[in-house]
């Protein structure tokens, strides 16, 4: 793929989509390659909407391809909640301390067999003509009851990756990446790209 805009200003996506793609992108540009890009409310009620949102509004401003995702907690005990309210579960403006906090209180009383969630990705490439392709990636595990680990960011510490014995706030970044819903999308979206130069 000759050039590939990536419609979110959040450097550790950019790093890590930069990554993933390197090799099967020539040229790639982020939202701050183009400062007039209309913001976009993330009012969609599933990841994919919102992720189709954002990369058609970023294609169809720029002319060209756009990639954009969106991402966030589901908790089989909470019905699925916070879902794609993830990054303001505690309300409008609230940190990750916060959101933390009101995940551990919702869940209190609940036994570790029914504390299962997953994280959920949707990467959207969208064209300058309107079409779409999307990708999905989720990572199952277990919401603890206290956090555990300094890195990572949003929900990492409450969340046990059963198979590492460890949460995505005690991995370190480069494992996280690998196992992660964002890095399963991304890793599809790469292999759609490469086969399309192939064919
Ligand atoms: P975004 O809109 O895709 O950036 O993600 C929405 C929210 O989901 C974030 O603000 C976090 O609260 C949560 N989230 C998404 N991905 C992760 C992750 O990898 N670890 C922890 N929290 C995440």
């Amino acid at each position: 793929m000759k050039e590939l805009l990536l419609a979110s200003g959040n450097r550790g996506k950019l790093a890590e989509i930069g990554e993933i793609l390197r090799g099967c992108v020539e040229k790639m540009y982020s939202a701050a390659d183009f400062p007039g890009l209309p913001e976009v409310v993330e009012d969609g009620d599933t990841f994919e909407s919102n992720a189709r949102k954002k990369a058609l509004s970023a294609a169809m401003t720029t002319g060209m391809p756009a990639l954009a995702d969106d991402s966030g907690l589901v908790v089989d005990a909470l019905d699925g909640r916070p879902g794609v309210y993830s990054a303001r579960f505690a309300g409008e403006g609230c940190g990750d301390a916060a959101n933390n906090e009101k995940l551990l209180r919702c869940l209190d009383g609940i036994e570790t067999p029914r504390r299962t969630a997953a994280f959920h990705c949707v990467a959207a490439l969208c064209f300058p003509d309107g079409t779409c392709r999307t990708f999905c990636g989720e990572l199952r595990g277990i919401i603890l009851e206290c956090p555990r680990g300094d890195g990572g960011f949003g929900y990492d510490p409450l969340f046990l990756v059963p198979e590492f014995g460890k949460t995505l706030a005690e991995l370190d970044m480069e494992t996280k990446n690998r196992i992660s819903h964002r890095g399963r999308a991304l890793e599809q979206l790469r292999k759609y790209i490469s086969q399309s130069q192939d064919s």
